[in-house]
């Protein structure tokens, strides 16, 4: 072949054709190059396969043999059916077995050949009979390419409907035999010999067909170094990518602020408290940001109740007093609601001009954000769309970044002439994951919680203690102390049978009649929300029932304990953030989780860490591991490519060199201009996200 293979259409590698084309097309795979980055997904080592006399319970194995029977079965008084097929090979018998998947028997027919593998297990009904439980088939038969399918590791692909693993494989073999040899390695020369990393080529053939002493155990865990290079390549491309973002956001011109720090003097003599060193250190770095001739982009990471939002208002202030607008902006009305609830009194008592922006309540405010009277708007989304403008926007504060990419944010510079933006999130996770996860960003950690906290017992029930669960509540009470007790849903509906926070409240009612027991969910009107939280925080309230509605920026200290209903249905960072509720005093707070049966494994395993640990770090790990990376940080919403071969978990070290590797480099060649083919590389791999280079 004679061309580059990322515009070499894979239609035209032998045995594709345009039909097989589509049925690639499904899997992303265009070009040649698509091919040679679709890895396998697992391997399987059939360098010896083995007779089936020989194989053992309880192990992945592999066997092949000749389909001697096969039936479908019916379950009685049921309506299951089996698929039953029995493979010999002249030592001995294998079953293999789908559930509910009759229509299975027509890929198969008496007499040929098949391989078999799967975890072998013993048949109760059958004597000494092993069998397989969905296994996965291959025949061996198809054609006389069997040096690519059998004697060897062998990948194994995702595929479609339409092509088999087996002809996936075929082609996947064609397209390296035809393609490795023109692959050019845009990566800099001495980047390979630094890290032990092999050469591409040698990467891309053994990462599909590993060779005869490859070891399958780190090539199926993606660590083996074949596959250690190729993820270089993608972390490499990556942080190139944010690297060229971000040197042409410095080298953009931005707002130079000058503050002489009165409002901010104002401001903290009138708070009850003072600053942790935590929060003096960043507020610091906020405002060395500010005074610089080019646009700010931090990202400030701190665990719930850590005290964000006061850094927020100092940094807001200090904008306000050079005589611009600054806007907070949260992903829901709702926590923009709370940060207005929170904050305005504060900014009024300056004699500084505050309002509310959110969907809903577009229409009052959307002149006063242009009129000079507004020095401070709090909103969500909305602030960003068409039609909203300001008078003089110097600074933005974004609320729980992880629902906000690197797109909105750009959207937002244009909203103003590149204001400074600033970003806070309660994820804490390790610093090169926000590095590249949260890309642009520079970073600052708030890792001191304000004093005279006492972390929160945490403690799980089940529903059948749910008596105990009332014993504490009527304590904490008896004694003077507030209580929130969180439901997953306002009522019941027939679709669900989750208890309600309505239902929930009539209980409670029933069993306290001497308690005042308030009702507090989305639903409600702003104005009644307050009012009801006002009286809550009065102590008006001795019991809170609410929905997740609570989950940030309510903070009543007096208020120490936390019943959380239904706990096994919220994920780890909701229970987390919930659980900052309380423990806002100096006396000892209690979190209560109720779980109904059945309880998950994963639900079991959220609800122990809960238990274990306070510690927001732990649990973000943990979180992060039950979920994994894509879930976990909406990569998708992110702005980020996807990565195909990398994980920035298991290859965080890499992820770390790549890294150093790609701002030292942009450092020396801003817009990679000496090197062109990487260029290209990286413009590709960016592609449709951002164009990277658009801005120099
Ligand atoms: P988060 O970081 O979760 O957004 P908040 O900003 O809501 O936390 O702060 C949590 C609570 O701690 C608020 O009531 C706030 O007034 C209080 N707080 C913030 N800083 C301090 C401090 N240095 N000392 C005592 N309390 C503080
Ligand atoms: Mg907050």
């Amino acid at each position: 072949m004679d061309r580059d293979p990322s515009e070499f259409p894979i239609q035209y590698i032998k045995g594709v054709g345009p039909q097989r084309a589509r049925l690639l097309g499904r899997l992303d795979i265009r070009t040649a190059r698509d091919a040679l980055y679709y890895l396998p997904y697992r391997y399987e080592d059939r360098r010896n396969i083995k007779k089936i006399c020989h194989l053992s319970y309880g192990i992945m194995e592999t066997a092949t043999g000749k389909i001697v029977s096969m039936d479908v079965v019916k379950l009685p008084r049921s309506h299951f059916k089996i698929f039953e097929l029995v493979i010999s090979d002249g030592t001995g018998v294998l079953k293999g077995k789908w559930f509910n998947q009759p229509f299975m028997k027509k890929n198969f027919s008496l007499g040929r050949e098949v391989i078999l593998s799967g975890v072998v297990k013993r048949n109760p009904y059958w004597g000494i009979g092993l069998e397989i439980e969905n296994p996965e088939y291959e025949f061996t038969d198809d054609d006389a390419e069997n040096l690519i399918h059998t004697s060897r590791v062998v990948p194994v692909y995702r595929t479609t409907a339409g092509m088999s693993v087996r002809l996936l494989r075929s082609i996947m073999f064609n397209v390296i035999s035809a393609c490795t040899e023109r692959l050019e390695d845009p990566l800099p020369e001495e980047l390979p010999a630094k890290y032990h990393l092999p050469p591409l080529k040698d990467s891309i053939c053994n990462v599909h067909f590993p060779n005869q002493e490859a070891d399958i155990e780190s090539l199926n865990k993606g660590v083996s170094d074949y596959q250690r290079r190729l993820s270089f390549d993608e972390l490499f491309h990556l942080e190139l990518g944010i690297a060229v973002m971000k040197k042409g956001e410095t080298r953009e011109k931005g707002i130079a602020f000058t503050p002489e720090g009165i409002l901010v003097k104002r401001l903290l003599e009138k708070l009850t408290f003072r600053l942790t060193g935590a929060q003096k250190r960043v507020f610091g770095e906020i405002l060395n940001d500010m005074k610089k001739p080019y646009p700010m982009n931090r990202l400030i990471q701190g665990d719930v109740g850590c005290g964000k939002t006061i850094v927020a208002l100092m940094a807001m202030l200090s904008a306000v007093e050079c005589g611009y607008q600054a806007a907070i902006m949260a992903p829901t009305e709702i926590l923009a609601e709370q940060h207005y609830l929170n904050i305005h009194r504060l900014v009024e008592d300056l004699g500084l001009g505050i309002c509310l922006l959110t969907g809903s309540k577009k229409e009052r405010p959307a002149g006063e954000t242009t009129s000079g009277s507004m020095h401070i708007i709090v909103g969500t989304h909305a602030l960003i769309q068409a039609g909203v403008k300001f008078r003089k926007l110097g600074l933005v504060v974004i609320d729980e970044q992880h629902r906000f990419g690197v797109m909105q944010r750009a959207l937002l510079r244009k909203k103003a002439r590149n204001p400074d933006v600033l970003v806070m999130t309660a994820t804490p996770i390790p610093r090169t994951l926000a590095m590249t996860v949260y890309g642009d960003l520079d970073y600052s950690v708030l890792d001191e919680l304000p004093p005279r906290r006492s972390p929160v017992l945490t403690r799980l029930f089940y529903e059948s203690r749910k008596q105990v669960i009332y014993q504490a509540i009527a304590s904490e009470v008896k004694r003077g102390r507030q209580v929130y007790a969180v439901y997953p849903v306002i009522e019941e509906s027939e679709n669900s049978d989750l208890k309600s926070a309505m239902l929930g409240k009539t209980a409670l009612e029933r069993m306290f009649p001497g308690y005042r027991i308030g009702l507090i969910h989305g639903k409600m009107k702003t104005a009644e929300r307050e009012t009801v939280m006002a009286s809550f925080k009065n102590r008006e309230i001795h019991i809170l029932v609410s929905t997740t509605v609570i989950e940030v920026g309510v903070d009543v200290p007096n208020a120490t304990m936390m019943l959380i209903v239904h706990a096994e249905r919220f994920g780890l960072a909701q229970l987390h953030q919930l659980r900052g509720r309380v423990g806002r005093g100096s006396d000892q707070s209690y979190c209560l989780l109720l779980a109904y049966p059945p309880v998950g494994e994963e639900a079991k395993r959220r609800l122990e860490i809960m238990v274990k640990t306070t510690d927001g770090f732990t649990i973000a790990e943990e979180d992060l591991d039950i979920r994994g990376p894509g879930e976990f940080f909406g990569t998708r919403q992110s702005g980020m490519p996807d990565l195909k071969v990398a994980s920035i978990v298991r290859d965080a070290r890499l992820l770390e060199l790549a890294r150093k590797e790609a701002f030292a480099m942009v450092d020396r060649d801003p817009y990679l201009e000496k090197s062109p083919r990487l260029k290209k590389t990286v413009e590709m791999f960016w592609q449709g996200k951002t164009d990277i280079f658009k801005i120099g």
